[in-house]
């Protein structure tokens, strides 16, 4: 069996945040096994991915029927139901599957599903709850944090950047920020060079420290 070419994803639970995913994996040429223990849900999605089927995840007989250990990538996509999602984790776990992605309602359930051996934790609700923050609070437009402590944001050229040659305004030192792209009104973003003249209007992604970042977008 070879793993490199290997484009199936085991997604277990289609709430709002599995069914997305899987359908964005289809999307993207993946053959995506969709599981749920709600024939209702398995019922709205049996036509849209590839295969799908009424299961629960926390039993060890049914994961191994539908031939769970064969996967090398799962996604526990259960999040309401912390001791359902934390068995069916396990279980994966157990059975050997090399890339395990879960879901995580809290960074307490996120800690003890890395604990018990899930490869990647996300927390959609948590983290997207951070990032409109920063939308709502500031002149951010757009705000991605990709690790601790490291940001892009995307925001209006301040008023002192305007007119000169971003290689010459010193930005990176004063601000230690970088700006990555630029966006003048109307055309699509491309990449910033030390050459380039932002203008009254455009928009730039700058990426640095996450303080850098948000102290950068407040000024104008
Ligand atoms: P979301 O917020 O993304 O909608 P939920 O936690 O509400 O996430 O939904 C998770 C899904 O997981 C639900 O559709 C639920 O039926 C399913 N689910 C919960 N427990 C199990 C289980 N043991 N086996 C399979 N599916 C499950």
């Amino acid at each position: 069996r070879s793993k490199t070419n290997d484009k199936r994803v085991l997604v277990i639970g289609l709430g709002r945040f599995g069914s997305s995913l899987a359908l964005e994996l289809v999307a993207h040429g993946w053959e995506v096994l969709g599981m749920d223990s709600s024939p209702r849900l398995v019922q709205a999605y049996a036509d849209a991915l590839t295969h799908t089927v009424v299961a629960d995840a926390t039993d060890d007989e049914a994961l191994r029927q539908i031939g769970a250990q064969e996967f090398t990538r799962a996604v526990v996509a259960i999040g309401t139901h912390l001791e359902e999602s934390i068995l069916a984790t396990s279980l994966l776990v157990d059975m050997g599957v090399p890339h395990i992605w879960a879901k995580a309602v809290s960074r307490r359930h996120g800690r003890i599903l890395q604990q018990i051996g899930a490869h990647h934790v996300v927390l959609p609700e948590h983290d997207m709850g951070e990032r409109v923050a920063h939308l709502v609070s500031g002149r951010m437009l757009d705000f991605v944090e990709l690790e601790e402590d490291f940001a892009l944001g995307k925001t209006r050229a301040p008023r002192e950047l305007i007119g000169l040659k971003l290689g010459e305004s010193g930005i990176r030192s004063k601000h230690g920020i970088t700006v990555v792209c630029i966006k003048r009104h109307g055309e699509q973003f491309t990449y910033a060079t030390a050459e380039t003249v932002p203008q009254k209007g455009d928009v730039i992604v700058v990426a640095g420290k996450t303080n850098d970042v948000e102290r950068f977008a407040e000024i104008s």
